[in-house]
């Protein structure tokens, strides 16, 4: 009768089911309805708020070489180290050295006692462990180019602060609040972020650092099958998700080869060993398109997180990563054995992400070691968002990737081990990477590799992939 109507009344009703979802879940704390119990809640991660970088400062440097060659031209004699009393024990740490002209300690003094503070006789400058840093570069707010504020120190990280009540950045933040929020924010300042923060941190990790290529101790020959059937197995396993169990009957049942489930997990195992140095350091090629995402895998009975990143164009996963924790040390684990498999970093290399901020700090921590790449934060898929509509293709690959990874996982019921989980996220990236038609592609693998493609089957191409991995390692051992 009233068609518009209806489709209004439907309309409305829609809109008040997806409030009253949002209110159950504000009030439970956690999502209903969708989500099984079995099923990994997705938590949110941790809302934060993340300021652009500070503006560096680098200091001008002194080599204390040329300031002795100075003074000995100027004085006729030689600049002698500091004077020590006799068996007086220094308190000038023997390693330490001067932050502006690199003097070694024999040249330092210890300024006011056991507190901490020296002076180099070399160049004048006075400087306390904390300061050290400063001495070597002076982070400014890049609102107001005042000097930051080291304000806590974290296992991790410091965060720096800039204190300046005429930064630009604190007065827009406080002209922004409504009557409310400048009521609140008189009785509990601490509630508000109104100040420019900065992040910095001490990860004892050196980004794109070459690894020694790990030599997997595994001996293909103690598999006391053929090889055509470890293919089957694989092809199996790996390649439809059929569990261990299943696949073992599958082999007794089919092909009349009797093996324990064990056996398979077990085979499973070395072959990933055999393959993943292959996976790793192949010269894949590379577009300029980047994207990552979590997804989950249950280990020990604990959900776990993978960090995929792969090459949108390419289809080719380079990173894989498995963590118990989705933090910022994980996400740049896994930015940087992407990073490893690009000859050199694109000059406009951007990365699509969600809206995790794990990625903006990851991004902050590798501008600290100089390597510079954009993050895009695709949050949702809502057409609305510019951006989201220029990255939903991307966003889509993601969730095509999670979504076989899954259906992929699912048969293998959870992993007792790390090591277990490992193996089999490592077998699915040769898969996916090497041996599997992708519809994107014109049913191409994302990776052809010529000796792969001459296969008639995929049996024998696990084989030769197997095969070309252990040429690989007889060519690479060091
Ligand atoms: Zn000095
Ligand atoms: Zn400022």
């Amino acid at each position: 009768m009233y068609p518009q109507l209806l489709a209004y009344l439907l309309q409305y009703i829609k809109y008040q089911h997806t409030i009253i979802i949002t209110l159950l879940t504000v009030v439970l704390g956690k999502a209903v309805g969708s989500v099984r119990p079995d099923e990994p809640v997705d938590k949110p991660y941790r809302k934060l708020q993340i300021d652009e970088l500070p503006v560096l400062e680098k200091l001008e440097k002194l080599s204390f070489q040329d300031l002795l060659d100075d003074y000995f031209k100027a004085h006729g004699k030689s600049l002698k180290p500091v004077q020590r009393r006799k068996n007086a024990k220094s308190s000038v740490p023997e390693k330490l050295c001067c932050p502006r002209c690199s003097a070694p300690s024999s040249y330092l003094y210890a300024n006011n006692g056991d507190k901490g503070q020296f002076q180099c006789k070399v160049c004048g400058c006075l400087f306390n462990k904390q300061s050290r840093y400063l001495k070597e570069a002076i982070l400014k707010c890049p609102h107001c180019l005042k000097t930051l504020e080291k304000v806590k120190e974290r296992k991790d990280f410091d965060v720096f602060k800039c204190k300046n009540n005429d930064c630009s950045y604190y007065q827009k933040k406080l002209r922004q609040m409504t009557q409310a929020e400048k009521k609140r924010f008189k009785e509990d300042p601490q509630a508000f972020k109104v100040r420019y923060i900065y992040r910095q941190f001490q990860f004892d990790f050196k980004p794109m650092a070459d690894a020694s290529p790990v030599q997997p101790k595994v001996d293909l020959s103690r598999i006391y099958v053929s090889s055509h059937t470890l293919g089957l197995i694989l092809t199996y396993h790996v390649n439809y998700g059929i569990s261990a169990r299943k696949t073992a009957a599958l082999m007794r049942d089919v092909h009349n080869v009797h093996i324990s489930h064990q056996s398979v997990l077990n085979y499973m195992n070395s072959v990933a060993l055999t393959v993943k140095p292959f996976v790793d350091n192949f010269p894949y090629e590379l577009s300029d398109q980047f994207c990552g995402d979590e997804t989950y895998i249950r280990v020990n009975g604990r959900w776990h997180y993978i960090f995929f990143f792969f090459d949108a164009a390419k289809k080719v996963i380079l990173s894989y990563r498995t963590s118990p924790n989705r933090d910022t040390f994980s996400a740049i684990r896994a930015l940087d054995d992407m990073f490893r498999k690009m000859k050199t970093i694109p000059e406009n290399l951007n990365i699509v992400v969600d809206g995790n901020p794990i990625y903006l700090l990851a991004q902050q921590f590798f501008a600290q070691h100089d390597i510079h790449f954009d993050v895009t934060r695709v949050i949702g898929l809502t057409n609305e968002d510019p951006v989201s509509t220029e990255y939903r293709p991307l966003k889509q690959i993601i969730e095509r990737l999670n979504r076989t990874f899954k259906g992929n996982y699912r048969a293998t019921h959870g992993f007792g081990s790390e090591d277990g989980s490992v193996s089999h996220v490592t077998l699915f990236v040769a898969y996916f990477n090497f041996l599997r038609p992708h519809s994107s592609l014109e049913g191409r693998v994302p990776v052809i590799v010529p000796e792969l493609k001459e296969m008639p089957h995929m049996p024998a191409r696990w084989t030769k992939l197997i095969e070309l991995s252990q040429q690989w390692l007889t060519e690479n051992a060091s």
